[in-house]
């Protein structure tokens, strides 16, 4: 049963946007070619290719795991590695798909400030060992925003895109946020992949407000050879794809891809700046796109939960609030209510 109040535990939580449910029921009439050989797909793929600039090469994938690793497993041979932040979703949150997937291929993480990696970390691993022992560094992949919200700014991007080229490295960008890194830097798609020196990008639909699907992006189209067969033995090749691709070619045509991440951003500030200064709350990283991360004391995470309250504690014992397309104001000031109270009671004597 679905939760009866809207929840902030997750941006998975939302529904499917008015867009992307509108363009379902369109690619819904009638029948279509199966397989990708539709016109939605052709019309998606354009819409792609017209946002970012280029005439990439592009396939859409069921979810984020399957976008990342199997876009990491066509960057690597089983006995290279793939640089990472020792917070990375590939790392922490796939089940080992990327190594899977690239049959073995090994995951380097390097500890960084709010999930992200640098140069020097780049460049310790790259150098550090380079005998016959140890996997060959070949890929690194970084998360646009991170894991905890944090953006990494063009001039970053591509210090650690040049650090890449001048070290033989790929690099591969887990955007399952994208469009929220793209509303916070306010910079076009192109600037912030291909242009500062990313070769392949997994762009997330689930978190934007589709029902489901990423889009993996080869903008070095040398790197896609193949990736078809990878899709399909993987089990990734939607038979109808239509239904994938008919929301993305609605969202880049509406704009909502921009305009649900401008929202959800939005939400994500709006409750930053009614939370901060409340006693024993103390906002854990700068809020950069749609992610607030909260340090609570356990009697004040205890008391949220006990008024309904559904978060994820999986970083310390902070608590995570994500908001999404649909998240409604009134539902967060409630939220931001609950912890007034909470933490109001706790200083007062007579509070209980
Ligand atoms: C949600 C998410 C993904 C995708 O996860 P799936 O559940 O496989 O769709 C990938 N990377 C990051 C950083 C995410 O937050």
């Amino acid at each position: 049963m679905p939760h009866t109040q809207q929840q902030f535990a997750s941006d998975n939580y939302a529904g499917i946007c008015p867009d992307a449910m509108r363009a379902i029921e369109q690619a819904n009439r009638g029948s279509a070619q199966a397989y990708g050989d539709d016109p939605w797909t052709v019309r998606a793929a354009n819409a792609f290719r017209t946002t970012f600039e280029t005439d990439c090469e592009l396939f859409f994938v069921f979810n984020g795991t399957a976008a990342n690793s199997l876009a990491l497993a066509a960057l690597c041979q089983s006995y290279e590695s793939i640089i990472a932040s020792d917070t990375a979703h590939v790392e922490t949150d796939e089940c080992g798909a990327p190594e899977f997937f690239s049959n073995g291929a090994k995951i380097l993480v390097a500890r960084g400030e709010g999930g992200k990696l640098t140069p020097d970390a780049i460049r310790a691993f790259a150098l550090g060992r380079t005998d016959i022992h140890f996997p060959r560094p070949r890929a690194v992949t970084i998360t646009q925003p991170t894991e905890t919200g944090q953006l990494y700014s063009l001039e970053e991007i591509g210090d650690i895109a040049r650090t890449c080229r001048e070290l033989g490295l790929r690099l591969h960008m887990d955007g399952a946020r994208f469009a929220n890194a793209i509303d916070s830097l306010g910079c076009s798609p192109a600037d912030m992949t291909w242009r500062a020196g990313v070769d392949v990008l997994s762009f997330g639909g689930t978190k934007n407000g589709m029902a489901i699907g990423e889009a993996v992006l080869f903008f070095d189209r040398a790197l896609a050879n193949g990736f078809d067969y990878r899709c399909k033995q993987a089990g990734q090749l939607a038979s109808k794809m239509r239904f994938l691709s008919a929301p993305w070619a609605v969202m880049f045509e509406t704009g909502a891809w921009r305009a649900n991440a401008a929202h959800a951003n939005a939400c994500a500030r709006h409750f930053a700046a009614q939370v901060a200064g409340l006693p024993g709350v103390e906002i854990l990283f700068p809020v950069q796109a749609n992610a607030v991360f909260l340090k609570l004391p356990p009697d004040v995470m205890a008391a949220l939960h006990e008024r309904g309250w559904v978060f994820y504690n999986f970083i310390g014992d902070s608590a995570r609030f994500m908001f999404a397309w649909d998240s409604d104001r009134a539902r967060i000031d409630a939220l931001v209510q609950d912890l007034r109270d909470i933490t109001g009671a706790r200083l007062s004597p007579e509070g209980s």
